[in-house]
């Protein structure tokens, strides 16, 4: 894939629509059997869709406007790696946060793209309804579409409070997901310094 629109999945006119989701919130209070007038709950529909707004932006952000004059010609091969990128976002089963850090890594083949974009692409991709594996891919893709280098890897490893909160699996509320696309797929040794680099070479079976 080497187009940052298809990787980015950009979804054009589909605003947050906040009075729709002021009303819903409202009829889920009640649902819940709630009072929806008591002081407490009075402003919660419109913080919830204010809420929601800000946690889902990652559907209409630019992806061209995020790469912009950030990326340089640069005769450098080695791996770029920006490890521990803190993210936010929400399952789309369950609308529950999942939450934790990723790790990016490519190799240059002539451009690299601002380090201060890395965690901001991370970003792009979790502030949307998300499910783990999905949001790794979709980030390697853009970074592959973006700076077309040699590959690119990611590995992501969240905690999911649906499964933490209910109690029912809690063995499976910490994943891990990689993606690795070009030499990071095609060259072991590549995909070892990775790992190694992010501190997970010895535990391999992880993926
Ligand atoms: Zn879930």
């Amino acid at each position: 894939m080497h187009n940052i629109e298809a990787a980015a999945e950009l979804l054009d006119g589909v605003g947050i629509a906040r009075p729709e989701i002021e009303s819903a919130v409202r009829k889920l209070l009640e649902a819940f059997g709630e009072d929806v007038g008591r002081q407490g709950l009075e402003k919660t529909p419109e913080r919830v869709a204010r809420m929601y707004d800000e946690l889902l932006a990652g559907y209409r952000v630019n992806p061209h406007e995020m790469v912009n004059e950030a990326l340089f010609d640069v005769a450098y091969d080695e791996m770029v790696i920006v490890r521990d990128i803190e993210f936010y976002s929400l399952c789309e089963h369950h609308l529950l946060p999942f939450i934790g850090s990723a790790h990016v890594a490519y190799t240059p083949s002539g451009q690299v793209i601002g380090l201060s974009k890395i965690p901001r692409i991370v970003d792009l991709f979790a502030r949307r309804l998300q499910v783990q594996e999905r949001m790794t891919r979709q980030i390697a893709e853009f970074i592959e579409a973006a700076v077309h280098p040699y590959g690119v890897g990611v590995v992501v490893e969240g905690l999911h409070l649906c499964a933490m909160m209910r109690g029912v699996k809690k063995a499976n509320a910490r994943m891990v997901t990689s993606a690795m696309c070009g030499s990071f797929q095609e060259n072991a040794a590549t995909r070892q310094e990775f790992l190694a680099l992010i501190g997970r070479g010895s535990s391999p079976s992880l993926f």
